[in-house]
């Protein structure tokens, strides 16, 4: 039965997500935007929100990978990942266990505190888990947060519930455009119509409300318990049942899709291996000083996960007047001042961090 399968890959993506800001990879959460300082810490690396060109390569790689599982495997997300689906059928799952009686109103009782786990899940991508849970409840802005958006949640699951699939979704709309006649889809067998028994086992259970013998609809979110309850009913005259998975997995377009999408990965992966553990940017002030003094502005990104000492000089006749010494704690960014005073005639400044066996030069005007 796939609704067994289903509820196992469910459980799996509710303890992934649930569980990935506790995985500490290089002393940082897994996967966590940080706000103030605009990065995101991804897998033991730190993304800085400057750099365009990895962002676009994410974005690359994250668009190609949808358009290639959405084109071959139709609504898989749907079904069996969005959160949403998860949440409502692990509601529907605890409320079955308690029988018949009161059904809907039990539903919305387990959906309050499911909806404040996920709201303190949304919080743990942002700030970190301990920061969070010690925070929860005594910094304002966290727990207007917190509140508004367990509110909301709640509200979009017990009240709105499938119907944001059918009705709001813009990744539900852009599947549909995205299909092809080879898509995987869950359709009816019309071919067999004349042995279908009509029991509407089908009908009664789809969550989405939809009737699957009369053909595909936008609406259905691929979750296959038409199949089951199907199945239910012919297994007993030892038939098929007869919606069932249809489409064509592998074919032309999956192989030049998946290429495509694996060369994004790759070239995402190199980028970001290949990236300096140190990045030194250097702009000169424009501030009126006198000649031969010059001020410039120094913002120094520790994209590793050490600790690092480093120590700023040049190899110009000129002196540093500032702090030589630079302490970066691991993934953050140090922005500071220098003046440098030139002894002689200069048209061109070269500075340079160096120590850990770091060695960057930069060079720039110098009036
Ligand atoms: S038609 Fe079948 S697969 Fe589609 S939503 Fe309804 S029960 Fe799920
Ligand atoms: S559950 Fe199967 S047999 Fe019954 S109406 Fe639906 S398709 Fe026909």
């Amino acid at each position: 039965m796939w609704r067994k399968q289903r509820r196992v890959v469910e459980i799996l993506q509710a303890a992934v997500v649930t569980g990935l800001p506790f995985v500490i990879i290089n002393g940082e959460s897994a996967l966590r935007f940080d706000i103030p300082t605009l990065k995101l810490h991804l897998f033991g690396s730190v993304l800085w929100m400057r750099e365009f060109y990895l962002i676009l390569a994410a974005t690359l790689f994250f668009l190609l990978f949808t358009g290639f599982v959405t084109i071959t495997l139709g609504r898989v997300w749907c079904g069996w990942f969005c959160p949403q689906t998860v949440l409502l059928d692990l509601s529907e799952s605890i409320t079955a266990m308690a029988g018949k009686k009161h059904r809907k109103l039990l539903q919305k009782l387990i959906l309050i505190p499911l909806s404040a786990l996920v709201s303190v899940t949304m919080i743990w991508y942002f700030i970190p888990p301990a920061e969070t849970l010690r925070t929860l409840f005594v910094e304002p802005t966290i727990t207007a947060f917190f509140l508004v958006l367990w509110l909301l949640v709640y509200l979009e699951l017990a009240f709105l519930g499938r119907g944001f699939c059918i009705s709001i979704c813009p990744y539900a709309m852009l599947q549909n455009l995205m299909f092809d006649k080879d898509t995987l889809v869950i359709e009816y067998d019309v071919s067999r119509d004349s042995t279908c028994m009509k029991c509407d086992a089908c009908v009664h259970v789809c969550p989405v409300g939809i009737d699957i013998k009369k053909g595909l609809s936008s609406a259905c979110i691929a979750c296959a318990e038409c199949i089951d309850a199907c199945r239910s009913m012919t297994a007993k005259r030892g038939m098929l049942p007869f919606p069932n998975y249809r489409g064509q997995v592998l074919r032309p377009k999956t192989y030049w899709l998946g290429g495509a999408t694996a060369i994004a990965a790759i070239a995402l992966a190199l980028l970001l291996w290949s990236r300096p553990p140190v990045d030194f940017l250097v702009i000169r002030d424009n501030s009126s000083l006198p000649p031969g003094l010059n001020r410039y502005s120094l913002i120094i990104y520790n994209n590793s996960g050490k600790q690092l000492a480093l120590e700023l000089s040049s190899s110009d006749q000129v002196t540093l007047i500032g702090e030589h010494r630079l302490s970066l704690q691991p993934f953050s960014a140090i922005h500071g001042s220098i003046l440098v005073k030139s002894i002689g005639k200069l048209e061109h400044l070269h500075l340079r961090i160096s120590g850990e066996g770091i060695s960057i030069n930069r060079e720039t005007g110098f009036l």
